[in-house]
């Protein structure tokens, strides 16, 4: 019986609230805290059983140590924004409470994509006796554990690792980003990267394009991007030599994606409009559609996972993870699409495991250096089950 502290109201902490109030044999008691109560209410109000809400700004250290200290959680999810990781941690050191979010931490100015100030915090929290579990949702977080599971069950090591990201969904909008557009097109418009035989490779942003057949949702273009469980990974696979990371786009999204580049709309940088210091970034956000309010649209699937390419007793093996996930079914179980779903569902488990101990540690750590067992035994019933397809080593499906 233990009580969790959710902080962000948003998609993702919609759906983490849904699957904890789900599971109230491990979550006795929850508590969502977001910058604007009332969207903690709204989501309170659409569960079967009562929750606690509250309002904090997380950029505010000393707030959430007191919204800390007067709940007083055994676990804290961190499902607000990247800016807020490391107030957020600095909070759970202070007040000795287990630490688990979905993204890296990002300078609100300049997108870095990088887990250097997070990591940071490794030595005091392996000195507090605390653990911080990062990048815990879909990608980073199944993606990573995928990795973690081939390696422990698959394959004496692992050489290659691509990561495939489909969203084959359509919410009828000419042109919506399906989580924070912010950090979406932040992510999509920086240059691309991957990890080869000790070393980063950079591209032009969306400079590499392939096709890919996904289950599910058929053929589509995917382009190669930077992705921040690739720094992770490249440090914690043994043996491995290259790591790429591909998303799909559609060509309309891609036409939408580039005008807003050319004219400038996707700078983060403010500039001075009649007086007022307005980001044409975060302007853009204000006009594009709530991805919140994308669920009730979205029809179709995602599927997300990783092709693993190494050897075992000295025979090359390639393999397939992937999870589907149904838009309209997410929508039916927690009012929300399968973006949030999928990043949800893995945050929600990984802060089981953490308070049922399967998780342990002392420190700050990546999901594929935990143990995959354990939550692989327990996330397909919590939403999100997998298959293993066994490939042809000799076939490349992204020639
Ligand atoms: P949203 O923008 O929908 O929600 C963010 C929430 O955080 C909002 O409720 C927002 O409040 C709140 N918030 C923002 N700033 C503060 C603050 N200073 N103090 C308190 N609350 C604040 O984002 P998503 O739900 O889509 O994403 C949540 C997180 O999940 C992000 O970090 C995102 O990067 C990550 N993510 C990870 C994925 C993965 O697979 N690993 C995939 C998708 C997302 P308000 O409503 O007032 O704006």
């Amino acid at each position: 019986m233990s009580k969790v502290l959710i902080i962000g109201a948003g998609g993702v902490g919609g759906v983490v609230t849904h699957k904890c109030a789900q599971n109230p044999d491990v979550f006795s008691e929850i508590c969502l805290a977001s910058r604007n109560e009332e969207k903690c209410k709204a989501i309170a109000a659409q569960l079967s059983r009562p929750i606690q809400t509250a309002q904090v700004d997380a950029d505010d250290v000393d707030a959430l140590v007191a919204l800390i200290e007067s709940f007083k959680p055994d676990v804290l999810i961190h499902v607000a924004l990247p800016y807020q990781d490391l107030t957020i941690m600095e909070a759970c050191l202070r007040t000795g409470v287990p630490y688990l979010d979905t993204a890296n931490y990002e300078h609100p100015d300049e997108a870095k994509f990088e887990y250097k100030e997070q990591w940071a915090f490794q030595e005091r929290f392996t000195k507090a006796g605390n653990m911080a579990t990062l990048g815990c949702g879909f990608d980073p977080g199944m993606t990573n554990i995928y990795c973690a599971y081939g390696l422990k069950h698959y394959f004496d090591e692992i050489h290659r690792i691509d990561i495939l990201d489909a969203n084959g969904g359509d919410h009828g909008y000419p042109f919506a980003t399906n989580f924070n557009p912010e950090i979406n097109i932040r992510e999509i418009s920086a240059k691309g990267r991957y990890w080869e035989k000790g070393e980063w490779k950079e591209t032009a942003p969306l400079e590499i394009k392939k096709t890919f057949d996904f289950d599910g949702i058929g053929e589509k273009d995917i382009y190669l991007l930077y992705h921040e469980e690739l720094e992770s990974l490249a440090q914690n696979i043994k043996g491995i030599e290259r790591i790429r990371f591909w998303m799909t786009f559609s060509d309309k999204y891609i036409t939408h994606l580039k005008v807003l580049e050319n004219v400038g709309m996707t700078d983060i940088e403010p500039i001075n409009v009649n007086g007022c210091e307005i980001s044409p970034l975060q302007f853009l956000k204000a006009v594009l559609p709530d991805p919140a309010s994308l669920g009730p649209r979205t029809k179709g699937k995602t599927n997300i996972g990783v092709i693993l390419d190494g050897v075992k007793d000295g025979q090359r093996r390639k393999i397939y993870i992937y999870n589907m996930c149904d838009h309209e079914k997410s929508y039916e179980e927690v009012k929300s699409q399968a973006i949030s779903y999928t990043t949800g569902v893995p945050a929600v488990t990984g802060a089981m495991m953490m308070l049922q101990g399967q998780w342990k540690g002392e420190g700050v750590f990546n999901v594929e250096q935990l143990d995959p067992d354990p939550f692989m035994d327990r996330i397909g019933e919590m939403g999100l089950p997998w298959q293993v397809v066994e490939l042809d080593p000799d076939h490349d499906p992204l020639a």
